[in-house]
């Protein structure tokens, strides 16, 4: 494995560092949401500027050209993802799920004719996907869901119910796990659809998250009539698909960049900072706490280096992507606690107290990132996959 970036890989990065003061709006500074804190005005400039993105072709980098891509190298689209995640441009969950997790497994699994729809709509910032995986029963245990998916002349019909579904108040389709055969073993019996979120007898209902926003919601299915083109991949074969996407999803690539802008800004707040007419640099113990920050996110990026190579080198990192997430949550987590320390009270104020530090972003990461390590699955489940698929640990009885 070679660390270096070569000259046209160094170039790139100052391209799209240009790029990005040139094109990200300054009102997206000002309103400073993050992670689970979207707002109508937040998603708006979310969107515009992903569209801009997809003009470039840089929405879904390495997607091929003919579906909107650019055919780019998983080592720039790296280069890419750390740049957009350090400078805090708009994107986040949402794009990841329509063009990484979801879009990942349709170039896997759909037809010609899928893939030319829905991977180019995603990579233009046309459309985007939520996840219809957990049900208030089938969380860890996925395989368990029990929304039914039958067919009935040329359409399936869907019932069931569906919950914690980020941004499915927003999204245009719902890339949807049901069960399609309840008689067999239930790794055995499940199917992968693609609906289309206007399509009639689906309602949504919101779900307010630790930060009392709007982020995720309850699905509800009744008689959901989809054609027979909605199922995407082999019938009865759809946990290997969701397996698939999952491995997507835990494949992030750019958290220990967004990592790192978090740990400098505490680096500048304690060099700057006095407390009792002393100043927080000096004080041993928080250095020593940035230090470690600072170590471990070493030891991220180079777990998400090696899950960039692995693509590149037209592999399929599976516990590899489990372990960086697991690590990148807890790692996440300690950013939070160092920083509510380090900041003391001041770190509890929300960004309508004038006395806020970081616009009270420190007290908002705190909050949000105990969801890190559950969705997508729990630390626990993490852990379970990093025992079996990576250690060849017995699988659990
Ligand atoms: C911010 C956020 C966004 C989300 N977005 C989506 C989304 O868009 N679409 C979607 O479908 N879902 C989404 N989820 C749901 C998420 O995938 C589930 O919450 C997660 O898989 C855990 O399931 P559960 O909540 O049912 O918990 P449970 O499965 O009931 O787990 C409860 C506890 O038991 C532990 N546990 C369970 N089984 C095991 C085991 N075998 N070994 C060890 N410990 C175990 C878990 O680790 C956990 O601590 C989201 C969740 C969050 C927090």
């Amino acid at each position: 494995m070679d660390f270096r970036f070569s000259e046209a890989e160094e170039a790139f990065r100052q391209e799209v560092r240009q790029w990005l003061k040139e094109t990200v709006p300054p009102r997206w500074h000002e309103i400073d949401v993050g992670l689970w804190e979207e707002t109508e005005e937040s998603w708006t400039l979310l969107r515009e500027f992903q569209r801009k993105l997809g003009q470039k072709g840089w929405l879904a980098p390495a997607y091929p050209k003919e579906y909107g891509g650019s055919d780019m190298s998983h080592v720039k689209r790296l280069i890419l993802a750390e740049e957009l995640y350090y400078h805090k441009a708009p994107v986040g969950v949402e794009m990841e799920i329509s063009v990484n997790w979801v879009g990942g497994a349709i170039s896997l699994f759909g037809t010609e004719q899928q893939k030319k729809k829905y991977l180019t709509e995603v990579a233009k910032g046309e459309s985007c996907f939520c996840l219809g995986y957990s049900e208030p029963n089938s969380g860890s245990d996925l395989a368990s869901i029990q929304t039914r998916a039958v067919e009935d002349g040329d359409s399936w019909v869907i019932n069931g119910q569906k919950i914690w579904c980020s941004y499915a108040h927003y999204a245009n389709y719902c890339w949807l796990g049901a069960r399609t055969d309840p008689n067999v073993p239930k790794h055995k019996g499940i199917s992968m659809f693609v609906i289309d979120m206007k399509t009639p007898g689906i309602t949504v209902r919101p779900l307010i998250n630790i930060l009392n926003r709007h982020s995720f919601n309850e699905v509800f299915l009744d008689d959901v009539r989809v054609p027979k083109d909605a199922l995407i991949g082999e019938k009865n074969k759809g946990w290997y698909q969701l397996a698939m996407a999952l491995d997507f999803e835990r494949s992030l690539i750019g958290t220990a960049a967004a990592n790192q802008c978090l740990i400098e800004e505490l680096i500048q707040y304690v060099k700057e900072a006095k407390r009792s007419g002393n100043s927080l640099g000096d004080d041993t113990l928080i250095k020593d706490e940035l230090a470690e920050l600072a170590v471990e996110d070493e030891v991220l990026r180079m777990m998400c280096y090696r899950i960039a190579w692995m693509y590149s080198k037209g592999l399929h990192p599976s516990y590899e992507s489990s372990m960086s997430l697991l690590f990148s949550s807890e790692l996440l987590r300690r950013i939070a606690n160092v920083g509510m320390r380090v900041l003391g009270h001041y770190g509890e104020l929300g960004q309508d107290s004038k006395c806020a530090v970081f616009n009270g972003r420190a007290m908002r990461t705190y909050l949000s990132c105990i969801s890190i390590g559950v969705g997508g699955g729990t630390n626990e489940i993490q852990r379970n996959i990093v025992a079996m698929r990576g250690l060849g640990l017995p699988r659990q009885q």
